[in-house]
């Protein structure tokens, strides 16, 4: 993909859907990264075997376990990335790993709400704290000026899902209290991530993929989402591309339309 040149990347949860289908698209890039992360729970279970597979083809895609509700194993996992990386920045980090179980208004308890903000919020928090390191000696190391996903940059996976100004139309599409809310605060994080980390010249942005065919996006019985997953991240794909400082601290759409917070 012209324009693209990411020298490394790390993607959350890339043993299926949007993820795995990220990693694919970056080793099948014209400029593939040098070094390629794909992090999952559980590296040596079935739900990783596509993963496996690609990394016995691709010497530059190393898997790494990543648990995003575990400090220990996100710690590892950075220590293992800065040992392969030698030396070098780590340039795009993309939080991807996320749930969404069902959860209306009368029925969300305290412990579903607590768990879905546990692994989509807390999880990217300590994710990017971790790689934040390896992300400014990357922002350092590149001689571009101006903000973009090939010199450094941190990637939240949001929704439409999330946005409050969108909420009244969208609400009766699907309910799911604790995902929205998570997911509202995801976005909060960016925001605060996009002025945090202005000064070290690291891209802060939230993303929305569209209504995806994957295992989270199956949630209609007999609807089927609007996307295949080879679709959104196409679309996400060039949307990578083109982010620069006029999409710092915003949401984007997998068209690369900007949405309301
Ligand atoms: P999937 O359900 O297909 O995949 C979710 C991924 O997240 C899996 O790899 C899963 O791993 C991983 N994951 C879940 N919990 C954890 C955890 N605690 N630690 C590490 N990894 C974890 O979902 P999608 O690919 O559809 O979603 C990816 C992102 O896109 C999510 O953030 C989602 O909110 C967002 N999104 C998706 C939409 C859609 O329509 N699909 C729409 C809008 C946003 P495991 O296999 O171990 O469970």
């Amino acid at each position: 993909m012209a324009g693209l040149h990411v020298r490394s990347i790390l993607v959350t949860g890339s043993n299926r859907g949007i993820g795995l289908e990220l990693i694919k698209r970056f080793i099948g890039t014209p400029n593939p990264p040098e070094v390629i992360f794909a992090t999952c729970r559980d590296p040596e279970g079935s739900q990783a075997q596509e993963l496996r597979t690609l990394a016995a083809q691709h010497p530059n895609l190393m898997i790494l376990q990543l648990e995003v509700t575990d400090p220990s194993s996100i710690k590892r996992a950075a220590r293992e990335a800065e040992a392969r990386l030698s030396g070098s920045g780590l340039c795009l980090l993309l939080n991807n790993a996320g749930v969404m179980p069902p959860s209306t208004l009368e029925s969300a308890t305290g412990e579903d709400m607590l768990s879905v903000y546990n692994t989509n919020v807390v999880g990217p928090l300590l994710v990017t704290q971790a790689f934040l390191p390896l992300l400014k000696k990357a922002s350092q190391e590149s001689r571009q000026t101006g903000l973009s996903c090939s010199k450094a940059a941190i990637i939240n996976m949001s929704t439409i899902l999330s946005s409050i100004e969108r909420t009244p139309e969208l609400f009766s599409f699907v309910p799911v209290i604790s995902y929205r809310c998570s997911k509202a605060a995801l976005n909060m994080l960016t925001k605060c991530q996009s002025v945090g980390y202005k000064q070290d010249g690291i891209l802060c942005a939230a993303l929305h993929p569209g209504w995806v065919k994957t295992e989270l996006g199956n949630f209609k019985p007999g609807v089927q989402a609007d996307l295949t997953v080879e679709e959104s991240v196409r679309g996400l794909m060039k949307v990578l591309c083109k982010l620069s400082e006029e999409h710092h601290g915003t949401l984007v759409t997998w068209e690369g339309n900007t949405l309301p917070w």
